[in-house]
């Protein structure tokens, strides 16, 4: 932990550059653009890092939306992982408690990236400051990291080597709540199941056709009864992206379905898949018809390294609660409203929130925002999600805290994400986030015996485990 004075300054420095921070937050939140899309908000990231004085690597890993700011040199390494994709469908009116696109059919920040990316560079330039006007050494570097639904850049940017010499990455998520974020998830792989067959007359030449739909049908039959038999807390999704087409008297002759497969390790997910293979080419057989699988894109399980994630949370203790005033807590109250009593209970399990450090008591989702601290017991927790911040936690330690930047009860990927995502309450979730991030980027510069503890835990759990990216050298983003 920093000491009181150097942690005064470096949050008053951040709350000097809030007002600048949360501006750059609010036109990410509109241009609203999807995975490897992102041009207009990396661009404007990009110039952020320039006019504070980092120098900037652009096409990571061929990625035209993926880029690499730098302040400072020598040792140690800091990264700090920004985000900033939106999800297709998910257009929302700020502010309102109610779903209303403000374009029907467009993207919106149902993750909350555009306040994810701009709270990380708001630590990343507050920390490189800091180091600069005391003499510390240390380079400094925010990871523009793009397509992180569904398109695992950072996966595509460890791949390329981009953290081969880092020391630590820091990053952070909006949450409903404030605290660590302590997890090990799932490892996910994706496959598309491409059938093909022959078309015929589906009423007089019937017996000539194969249907790839039909194919489609038995593979997803296959798989319900494969789920039975797989080890607890995998998951297996799909979806049907190609029905072959609006005709039912015609018999189809494409079809395709794309499958995710997640589990607790990237070893199980690759024996999990590889029998989803067997059924997809089951189908094929029992329908006379052609299968060919496409690998999509794929995510390493998180690998939690808790000696960072207790200088989060002692940095978190020392910064105190986030200053939410009343209309943050109205604003909260009026979404809190749109959840059921369960979906409230079920955010508070699943964060796994048992007590408050503050008011050392159980949280029980009566105050529609956190306003205190979730107790950090030293441990990592189960959550059923993938991230590609799980391939740079393989090569790197890597922590990440939760910020409260939306109303207790609220689940990411909904419109209740795009409707708080420019409110002052998740203002202030985001800039409380950058003063844990920087802070404890801060103590990684001046603790060597910090750094060696982050490092010994990690090659100790790495040993096993030596990592294997999990996107064959023959898929390129650009393909994506
Ligand atoms: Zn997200």
């Amino acid at each position: 932990m920093p000491d009181t004075a150097a942690l005064q300054s470096l949050t008053k420095a951040i709350d000097a550059l809030a007002p600048e921070f949360t501006t750059l937050s609010d036109k990410i939140w509109e241009f609203a653009e999807l995975k490897f899309n992102e041009v207009k908000s990396s661009e404007l990231l990009v110039k952020t890092l320039k006019q504070n004085g980092f120098s900037v690597r652009q096409n990571i890993a061929g990625m035209k939306t993926a880029f690499i700011g730098e302040y400072g040199c020598g040792k140690p390494v800091i990264a700090f992982l920004g985000e900033y994709d939106a999800l297709a469908g998910m257009s929302q009116t700020a502010g309102v408690d109610r779903p209303v696109a403000t374009e029907p059919g467009g993207s919106g920040h149902g993750c909350g990236h555009n306040l994810l990316g701009s709270g990380s560079m708001l630590a990343a330039i507050a920390l490189a400051r800091h180091l600069e006007a005391n003499g510390l050494p240390g380079t400094v570097r925010y990871y523009g990291c793009p397509g992180e639904e569904g398109g695992s850049g950072k996966t595509f940017m460890v791949r390329a080597g981009a953290f081969a010499d880092v020391d630590a990455a820091l990053t952070w998520h909006p949450a409903p709540f404030n605290g660590v974020r302590s997890t090990h998830n799932l490892a996910v792989l994706e496959y598309y199941y491409r059938f093909k067959g022959i078309a015929a007359h589906a009423a007089n030449a019937a017996h000539l056709g194969r249907s790839a739909l039909d194919a489609v049908e038995l593979m997803n039959v296959g798989v319900n009864f494969l789920r039975e038999h797989m080890p607890q807390d995998c998951r297996v999704h799909y979806a049907i992206t190609d029905t072959g087409g609006r005709a039912a008297n015609v018999v189809q002759a494409n079809a395709e379905v794309l499958y995710l497969v997640r589990a607790p390790e990237m070893s199980q997910a690759l024996a999990l898949a590889e029998r989803v293979d067997h059924v997809a080419r089951g189908a094929a057989m029992m329908t006379g018809t052609e299968v060919e699988i496409i690998f999509d894109t794929a995510a390493t399980n998180l690998l939690p390294n808790l000696t960072l994630e207790n200088a989060i949370h002692d940095n978190l203790v020392s910064i105190g609660p986030v200053p939410f005033d009343e209309s943050d807590i109205d604003f909260a109250r009026k979404i809190q409203a749109t959840f059921t009593d369960e979906a409230i209970k079920s955010s508070i399990r699943l964060y796994q929130i048992k007590k408050d450090v503050f008011s050392n008591e159980k949280i029980d989702g009566s105050t529609p925002l956190h306003l205190g601290l979730r107790d950090f017991e030293g441990q990592s927790h189960f959550r059923a999600g993938s991230t590609d911040v799980g391939d740079v936690s393989r090569v790197t330690p890597t922590a990440q805290c939760w910020a409260p930047a939306w109303a207790i009860g609220t689940n990411p990927h909904t419109w209740q994400v795009v409707a708080q995502g420019r409110s002052a309450g998740a203002h202030k979730a985001m800039i409380h986030a950058a003063k844990a991030l920087a802070a404890t980027g801060l103590d990684l510069a001046t603790s060597p015996e910090l750094l060696a503890d982050a490092k010994e835990e990690w090659l100790e759990k790495t040993r096993e485990q030596p990592y294997v990216c999990p996107i064959p050298d023959y898929i390129s983003p650009a393909a994506l």
